[in-house]
């Protein structure tokens, strides 16, 4: 028998999103705090950007990985699936599931699976269909076959209640300054400022969401997620979340 050398590009936790940003809005005080409890986590942008309103696509390249620096992040690469023409077709489930053999994540952090923009619900179903299709063994795509453990679904974007919440109180400053790396979409500026608010409005609306999902699960900032599996429970004096 002989051994297998160490993956160098094994993570254990990784996040997929439709554009350089999202991720940052989403789950970015996650990976940030499971990064300072040790471990190795990235993220897969599937689109490079380059419809966005301002800025050029190698802005966001630029800003993408400052944001990924303030979040602790081990790994991050983007797609070059077309930027709002995100599709679930074979060649783009191809592209990730080649992604979920080389990276080999414990745990897959997808978009919630219904929203406002296409690409994001396009790409929680994608991300699904990729995961199947990377444990396939007959599947010949580089890399031995692999399968997330466990799949979870960012619902920020999404007006549904969650089922768990991960406490960001620590993090919720990081997780700003990571959203703020992206200088070409959130600085003050004239041009689309009808979509793109200004800075002090950004904080607040971000700020809001923190403290409600936070709310939900009684400590100050939480980022939600949903998962489709019921919860295990040991010890029922240790369930945490007060009832009364
Ligand atoms: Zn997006």
């Amino acid at each position: 028998m002989s051994a297998t050398p160490p993956n160098p590009l094994a993570l254990d936790i990784l996040a997929v999103a439709a554009h350089r940003d999202d991720v940052e809005q989403t789950c970015g005080g996650t990976l940030l705090k499971m990064a300072q409890m040790g471990h190795r986590t990235g993220i897969l942008d599937l689109t490079k950007g380059e419809m966005g309103t301002r800025g050029s696509a190698e802005d966001r390249a630029r800003e993408a990985l400052d944001a990924a620096k303030i979040l602790c992040v081990s790994w991050r690469h983007a797609l070059d699936v077309p930027d709002s023409r995100v599709e679930n077709t074979w060649e783009n489930r191809l592209k990730v599931a080649r992604v979920i053999r080389e990276t080999t994540p414990r745990v897959l952090i997808l978009p919630y699976w219904k929203g406002r923009h296409p690409d994001h619900y396009t790409a929680s179903i994608l991300g699904y269909e990729a995961c199947f299709l990377a444990g396939l063994k007959k599947l010949e795509i580089g890399a031995e076959p692999h399968r997330p453990f466990k799949i979870i679904y960012a619902t920020l974007y999404y007006d549904i209640r969650p089922t768990f919440v991960v406490d960001i109180t620590d993090q919720f400053e990081a997780r700003f300054e990571s959203l703020m790396a992206y200088k070409t979409q959130f600085s003050d500026q004239e041009a689309g400022s009808g979509i793109f608010p200004a800075h002090a409005e950004i904080r607040a609306r971000v700020e809001a969401m923190a403290r409600h999902y936070g709310m939900l699960a009684g400590v100050t900032y939480g980022e939600p997620f949903l998962q489709k599996e019921v919860g295990l429970v040991e010890d029922l004096t240790l369930i945490p979340v007060k009832s009364i």
